[in-house]
């Protein structure tokens, strides 16, 4: 111990409530325990061929180099008509940016955005990233509750209760992680329109799962819903869950050139460009053959129907049924002081995370990590047989408590 203090940084943050789990899920792989892993935040596709094969063509061809902070021309060209095609929006190449993943240009955005002590209103159940990228920009984030019975959407009516004169940005995630929950154009239009009375608010929308969509749910983005929005808009996106290639690290956004020309200022400080062979592949992926999108949707949902199926098995929890993205988010009111055969009381989602690991090797993460409790998220992106035997597990472990 001892040496030279940290930052205040880590004041900002608080201890994390679900490593414990994690770490005990690793430590029993370690002992060589066969586990139903439910946790992760990736698709089990592997990435398609063609867009592999754009990464060797790029490096044969000796794209080796570095790139333009933003982007290469090619990549920012190709997300350009993605953004016309899929969603309506005509970003220019010079209002976008091409980052090292959705991730770090959400906080790029917000370091360009916040000053200390603003307010950067967001609907919870939320992901936990956009949470600490606040944090760390010196915001302070503003929980608007949804849950179960709401469809876990935010209201105009919350919306509007959430905002306040230090609300400086609004953070929109559809369909989300973790819930599945989408918000349709009469859904935004609800919500453009009390941004409308508030001007001095950004909005950041996040819309990384807007190809996984299921039945009839069509996805859309705000600033292409209320064009009157589009000046103080951040549409971010990314190819790691729609084309099945996170470890790529590509992601990208488009927004007005005030905001886009501050977001490039700090990447140029602080990542540079991201890795030019990615780009490469990830010019392929938009610009390139669509038509699998719609068949691993189609896939994604025949296991989300699956997993609901064997859920409605296990009493005490209670799971909507999410219009996109890969994950459910399962209500376990209904499990909360219960005890376990070994005679352990379940207070909270995180005991009831550590008794379906510990006793029936099933590993979800409670909804402690995303703002909203009691809940766990469980990832459908996995196969059959393990959301067969992983979801009968979890309805014994459900019927095994007294
Ligand atoms: N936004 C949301 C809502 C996510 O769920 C994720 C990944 O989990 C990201 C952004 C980050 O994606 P990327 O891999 O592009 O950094």
């Amino acid at each position: 111990m001892g040496g030279p203090p940290l930052s205040r940084v880590f004041e900002r943050f608080e201890p994390s409530l679900i490593s414990e789990i994690f770490s005990l899920a690793v430590r029993l792989k370690e002992d060589g325990r066969a586990l139903f892993d439910f946790s992760t935040g990736e698709p089990d596709f592997d990435t398609p061929g063609h867009i592999k094969a754009a990464a060797v063509a790029a490096m044969a061809l000796g794209e080796t180099k570095y790139t333009s902070i933003d982007g290469t021309r090619a990549l920012r060209s190709a997300i350009r008509e993605k953004f016309a095609r899929d969603n309506g929006l005509d970003y220019p190449e010079e209002q976008i940016v091409v980052g090292s993943g959705a991730k770090p240009l959400l906080f790029n955005a917000l370091q360009a955005m916040l000053d200390p002590g603003d307010e950067v209103v967001i609907p919870t159940p939320c992901w936990p990233s956009h949470v600490g990228a606040v944090r760390l920009a010196g915001g302070i984030p503003v929980f608007a509750e949804t849950g179960l019975d709401d469809g876990f959407k935010l209201t105009p009516e919350k919306l509007e209760a959430a905002l306040g004169p230090r609300t400086a940005c609004l953070i929109l995630c559809s369909p989300s992680n973790p819930t599945g929950a989408g918000y349709s154009t009469e859904d935004l239009r609800g919500l453009a329109k009390v941004l409308l009375e508030h001007p001095d608010v950004w909005i950041i929308s996040d819309d990384p799962y807007e190809h996984i969509v299921f039945d009839d749910f069509d996805f859309a983005t705000i600033a292409a819903v209320e064009p009157r929005l589009y000046e103080r808009t951040l549409t971010v996106n990314g190819v790691s869950k729609c084309y099945a290639m996170t470890g790529w690290r590509i992601g990208y956004c488009g927004g007005p050139k005030r905001l886009i020309d501050g977001i490039i200022g700090i990447v140029s400080q602080a990542q540079g460009n991201a890795c030019s062979i990615s780009q490469a592949a990830a010019v392929e992926a938009l610009g390139g053959p669509q038509d699998f999108l719609a068949d691993w949707a189609a896939d994604y949902r025949l296991r989300r129907d699956l997993a609901i199926t064997g859920l409605a098995e296990a009493p005490g929890l209670r799971c909507a049924v999410p219009q996109g993205a890969f994950y459910l988010y399962p209500w376990c009111g209904g499990v909360i002081g219960k005890t376990t055969p070994a005679g352990l009381r379940i207070d909270t989602s995180a005991d009831f995370a550590r008794y379906l690991l510990e006793d029936w090797n099933v590993v979800v993460v409670p909804g402690l990590a995303f703002e909203a409790d009691p809940y766990f998220r469980m990832t459908f992106a996995v196969g059959d047989d393990v959301i067969e035997q992983g979801v009968a597990a979890i309805a014994e472990a459900c019927r095994a408590l007294t």
